[in-house]
Formats: C-alpha cells, sequence, structure tokens
C-alpha cells in the first residue's frame, strides 16, 4: 500500500511505502525530506485512499441477506410458538401406567365362580353384549401425547433453523472487502 508524503517545502506529493520508513527522500525541488517511522505512516494519507473508500462505501445488494434474516426471524417466531403449544399441551396429558394384560385379581375371581354363576354371567354378556367398543383411554392419551410431542419437535427444530439463519445473517458482508490497511 502506498501513501502520499508532501514535500515541506514546494507541497509536491511523494508515493512512499512502510518499507522505506525512516529514509529519506530528495524531492524535486531540492528539498530533503525525511519518511516518517513505520509507526507514524498512519498518519500519512493513503496513495489510493480516495478510491478506495469509495468503494468500501458502496453498498452491495443487500436484499439476499435480508430476506435470510426476515426469514430466520420468522421461522425463531414460529418455532417458539408451535413448539410452546406442543410443550404445553404435552404437559397436561396424563398416560396412565400400562396396565398388564391379565389382571390376576380378576383371574382368580372367575376361578371362583359357582358352575352357576358362570353360566348366568355367560348369559347376562350374551344378552346384554360387551357394549360399543371404546377406545381405551390409555392408547388415546398416548397417541395425542405422540401428536403434540411432533409439535413439541418441529416448533424446536424450526426454532434453531431460525437461530442459524439469523446468526448467517450476522456474519454476512454489508459492504465490499476494504483493503487491508497495514
Ligand atoms: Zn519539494
Amino acid at each position: 500500500m502506498k501513501y502520499l508524503l508532501p514535500c515541506s517545502q514546494c507541497g509536491a506529493q511523494h508515493e512512499v511505502v512502510r518499507t522505506q520508513a525512516g529514509e529519506k527522500l530528495s524531492c524535486s525541488c531540492g528539498a530533503e525530506l525525511e519518511i516518517p517511522s513505520f509507526r507514524d505512516f498512519q498518519h500519512l494519507k493513503p496513495a489510493s485512499g480516495a478510491a478506495a473508500s469509495v468503494a468500501a462505501r458502496r453498498p452491495i445488494n443487500d436484499l439476499p441477506r435480508r430476506l435470510v434474516l426476515v426469514a430466520g426471524m420468522l421461522l425463531i417466531a414460529l418455532g417458539l410458538v408451535v413448539g410452546s403449544y406442543g410443550g404445553l399441551l404435552r404437559t397436561g396429558i396424563y398416560v396412565p401406567e400400562r396396565q398388564p394384560s391379565r389382571d390376576p385379581e380378576i383371574d382368580a375371581a372367575i376361578d371362583d365362580l359357582s358352575p352357576t354363576d358362570a353360566f348366568e354371567l355367560w348369559t347376562s354378556y350374551r344378552d346384554q353384549g360387551l357394549g360399543p367398543y371404546q377406545v381405551p383411554y390409555r392408547y388415546m392419551a398416548e397417541w395425542t401425547r405422540q401428536f403434540y410431542t411432533r409439535f413439541l419437535q418441529v416448533g424446536l427444530g424450526m426454532l434453531g433453523l431460525g437461530i442459524v439463519l439469523v446468526g448467517v445473517t450476522l456474519c454476512w458482508p454489508t459492504e465490499r472487502k476494504t483493503p487491508a490497511r497495514t
């Protein structure tokens, strides 16, 4: 990177680089100029400074970044709503412990029935039937809880994806890369 060193006598601009720090330079007017130390180069005006800063200020197309940002924030909002909906409803569902398929007490009671009692029980079931089929509560509760668990998982997924998208927009360059100033 080149810097401009003005002559203290005639004002002519001389292009200098940092490797020349501390050296002397003769101007065409006859004046002897001392090139500043490496550290003092920061006070000099960069030779391509005007052009470089104009390029730096020209923004690149910002639309993709904004779209990703909006999508990410929408996903975060939706994920929070869907996830908390599923999560809250899920915790409100009571799923009873799984019952043994055969109840030993009922088995014992059946064993204790006299033949006539057993016959009467059988005829009553034959006449009245077992009633309409009912979906067991436990099965319904399990199914519903799984249903809301899906909501929770989908919501968490959307939340995570949204956070990633917003994070991407934070690292997104908003300006053209400026030449490294050394
Ligand atoms: Zn001069």
